[in-house]
């Protein structure tokens, strides 16, 4: 069967070499917040051998009239075509898939372990989960460099100062080469900083996304505290 079409409506820098896209949502098309689609260029331009799709989670949450997904500009031939074809142009949309949504149970908290790029399902999550008003306590740990390069940073602070359940802590690993100052945590997401955060470490569902070194890295620290593996859900972005 011909996988549905969808259409590029707009593009947009939100942090250094990351960019946003936002796509037609096709009719009748339903994801659950946290899931990913594959998106095929059609008759591209250029095309290198890793070919013609890519996966990307979507970063928009359901309740948002469009599709999204955001990612690092990377020279490669995928996007140099996503970043400068015309708005309006046709792609092949192969989704919903994946499993990295939100658990039922709300009495346990959610815990996202992110960085970088890997914020793109939690957005879309904390989103969804507020829209919602799911009742989860939500806490997102986001990890980067320098404040310039944090996608949804923003939004995600506004998020946190307007709704109760929903605590966002970003930290950055090398603030120093920032043009701003930065008064918030730093360094990686290591076990004092967790304890600073979360009181009971056995209470939450822990969710880890991104590239898989960075995957890798979370988990050894919820190793270390203790966290039951039955209590961890991750999203490797394989690729990067
Ligand atoms: C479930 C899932 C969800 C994902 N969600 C997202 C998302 O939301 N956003 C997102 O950006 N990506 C996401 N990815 C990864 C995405 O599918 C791509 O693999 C990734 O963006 C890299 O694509 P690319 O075109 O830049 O590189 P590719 O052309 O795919 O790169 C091929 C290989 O070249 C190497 N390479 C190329 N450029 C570089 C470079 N500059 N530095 C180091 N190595 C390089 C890498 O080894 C890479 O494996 C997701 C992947 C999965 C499986």
């Amino acid at each position: 069967m011909a996988l549905p079409r969808t259409r590029l409506l707009e593009r947009n820098e939100i942090a250094d070499d990351t960019m946003v896209f936002s796509f037609e949502k096709p009719p009748g098309f339903e994801y659950t917040a946290g899931q990913f689609a594959d998106y095929t260029l059609l008759d591209p331009a250029e095309i290198d051998a890793e070919g013609a799709t890519r996966g990307f989670s979507l970063t928009s949450a359901p309740y948002e009239p469009h599709l999204m997904a955001a990612t690092r500009l990377r020279d490669t031939a995928f996007k140099r075509v996503l970043k400068t074809m015309p708005l309006g142009t046709e792609l092949a949309l192969d989704a919903p898939y994946g499993s990295f949504t939100l658990h039922h149970n709300v009495g346990r908290p959610a815990v996202f372990l992110t960085g970088g790029i890997g914020i793109t399902p939690v957005r879309s999550i904390a989103l969804q989960a507020a829209h919602d008003r799911t009742g989860h306590k939500i806490i997102v740990l986001y990890s980067n460099k320098r404040p310039e390069e944090a996608a949804f940073l923003a939004e995600l602070r506004r998020l946190g100062e307007t709704e109760e359940n929903f605590t966002l802590v970003p930290t950055m690993t090398r603030p120093e080469t920032s043009e701003h100052s930065w008064d918030g945590e730093t360094g990686h997401v290591d076990k004092a900083m967790l304890s600073r955060y979360i009181d009971d470490v056995a209470a939450p569902i822990y969710y880890l996304s991104g590239p898989a070194t960075m995957v890798t890295a979370m988990r050894t620290v919820l190793n270390d505290v203790g966290v039951d593996a039955d209590d961890l859900r991750t999203e490797e972005f394989t690729g990067y």
